[in-house]
């Protein structure tokens, strides 16, 4: 049977355009749909922007540090339009530059809505185009709990284009979005405070890390609510939002922002058309090779709902390209030692096993920990911590997990995930010269072990 493409991806985003661009540079016939934004999540209400509204509140912290290297200024000013304005236009040019790239490779792009009609066909913008196979990869949507007033909160999707800077925002959650915005909206000047369901943010990340970053959240007079939840919001005359938590205390605020996780994007799909089997929690079930059980339609990326990353969705679509048109060149995508940053002032980075981790899974362990004030704060009177942390098989001396929280720990933990790749030891990490002075020369220089235990 012959196809009008040998392979079309819904979802112009992370994965789906580096799939369609490898997949065309392999020479097979590529099609691809966006219904929304050119460069998918991580472009436009994601990775990016969030780094621009990171760095732009890190500068708080920045003009007082500068006062103790000698520096007068006036007194700064911020100006939340200009920052978003700047960033539309950058988030512009990327859009363009992804067209461009998509264009240069060969793919015909569509721009609409993409349904799936049945297992080889998709219907787009009016038109049917057949495909030898389909690659779903069309990411994930911020999902809000169903309480009466949601409509009166935001979510990450609309942070990005408010008109102004609220002045006092809650911020419901306590994973990576959560942690990073209440950083944002704090260092611009919002009075904030994060509300997390459980004891502690970040579940899943080492408890150490967890505890650190509380730590240093307190200490910058972010409010940490814990184990609170909210039972209603109820929108005041005059457009303030009253918000009555589970427990019926009552709290003020001019934003809600609820980062409480991510569902998969499958609105009005088509999928009644094909026999797409979901899993338990919606996402589309894929083998280890990204088939679902339609076999000529797969899926990567967000919406298997497996590690919401875009390198990861990055690395699945490459491998996608490569097993249907270079299976010579095919390798599966290794889940293990995946590096990942949460860019909360200060960032987190971590790659490898937690402590906790490496305890269950039966590792007799080492610990090797540092905390020091960073040396660009050493000059004025600041009190944040970094913390360094290594956890070793005792018996291996491999090099199992290491944490970081402090300035730049994504760009210091990315190199020592290629160690840890290689299979480093701990006496690797000791025979490595440190450079001098960095931040990142403690991982080569933790000597005694804080303890030895299983
Ligand atoms: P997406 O990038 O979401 O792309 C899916 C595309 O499909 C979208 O463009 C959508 O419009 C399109 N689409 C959907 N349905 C259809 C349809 N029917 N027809 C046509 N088109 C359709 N990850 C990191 O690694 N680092 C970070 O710092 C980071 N920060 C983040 C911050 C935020 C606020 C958020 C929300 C996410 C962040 N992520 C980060 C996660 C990252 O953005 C995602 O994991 C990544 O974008 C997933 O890629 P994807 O290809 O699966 O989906
Ligand atoms: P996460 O899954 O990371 O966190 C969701 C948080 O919301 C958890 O703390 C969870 O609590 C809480 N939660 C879930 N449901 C409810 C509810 N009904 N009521 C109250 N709290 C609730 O999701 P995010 O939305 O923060 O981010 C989605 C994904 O995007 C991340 O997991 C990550 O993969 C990716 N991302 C990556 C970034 C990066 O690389 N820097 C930055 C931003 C996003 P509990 O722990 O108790 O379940």
């Amino acid at each position: 049977m012959s196809f009008d493409v040998d392979l079309f991806v819904i979802g112009a985003g992370s994965g789906g355009v580096r799939a369609a661009r490898f997949a065309a540079g392999f020479g097979a016939r590529v099609a691809v749909a966006e219904s929304r934004y050119l460069g998918g999540t991580c472009v436009n209400v994601g990775c990016v922007p969030k780094k621009f509204l990171v760095y732009g509140a890190h500068f708080s912290e920045d003009f007082d540090v500068a006062s103790s290297f000698g520096w007068t200024a006036g007194k700064p000013q911020f100006d939340w339009a200009a920052l978003i304005s700047n960033k539309n236009r950058e988030i512009h040019r990327l859009n363009e530059v992804y067209r461009s790239l998509l264009q240069g490779s060969g793919v015909a792009l569509h721009e609409g809505h993409a349904r799936l009609v049945d297992a080889h066909t998709v219907e787009i913008n009016g038109e049917r185009i057949s495909a030898a196979n389909i690659l779903v990869a069309t990411g994930s949507w911020p999902q809000v709990p169903e309480i009466p007033g949601k409509e009166h909160a935001i979510t990450s999707n609309e942070a990005f284009f408010l008109k102004q800077l609220p002045r006092r925002v809650l911020v419901v959650g306590g994973g990576y979005i959560a942690v990073e915005f209440a950083s944002i909206f704090h260092g611009l000047g919002a009075e904030t405070s994060l509300l997390y369901r459980g004891d502690l943010f970040l579940r899943g990340f080492d408890q150490g890390v967890r505890l650190h970053l509380k730590q240093e959240f307190e200490k910058k007079g972010l409010g940490l609510q814990f184990n609170a939840d909210i039972a209603r919001i109820d929108k005041q005359p005059d457009g303030s939002l009253k918000v009555t938590l589970k427990d019926q205390r009552v709290l003020a605020a001019d934003c809600v922002f609820y980062a409480t996780g991510r569902r998969p994007m499958l609105d009005n799909l088509g999928l009644e058309n094909v026999d797409v089997a979901l899993d338990e929690k919606g996402f589309i079930k894929v083998d280890s090779e990204y088939r679902s059980s339609e076999p000529s339609i797969l899926a990567l990326g967000d919406v298997i709902g497996k590690v919401q990353l875009t390198p990861v969705a990055l690395a699945e679509g490459m491998a996608v390209a490569r097993r249907l048109f270079r299976p010579e060149e095919y390798r599966p995508v290794d889940y293990k030692l995946i590096p990942t940053a949460v860019f909360s002032l200060p960032n987190i980075a971590t790659v490898g096993l937690t402590e906790q981790e490496a305890r269950s899974a039966g590792h007799k362990i080492k610990l090797f920990e540092a905390r020091f004030r960073p040396m660009k704060l050493s000059l004025g009177d600041y009190h944040e911590k970094t913390m360094m942390k290594l956890v070793v098989d005792a018996d291996s001396d491999k090099v199992l997990g290491c944490h970081m929280v402090g300035p730049d720990a994504g760009e210091i933990i990315q190199g020592i995930a290629v160690a840890l790749r290689a299979g480093a030891t701990k006496r690797v990490f000791d025979d490595t010269i440190g450079i001098h002075p960095t931040s990142a020369e403690e991982f080569v220089t933790l000597r005694t072990p804080l303890s030895e235990t299983q």
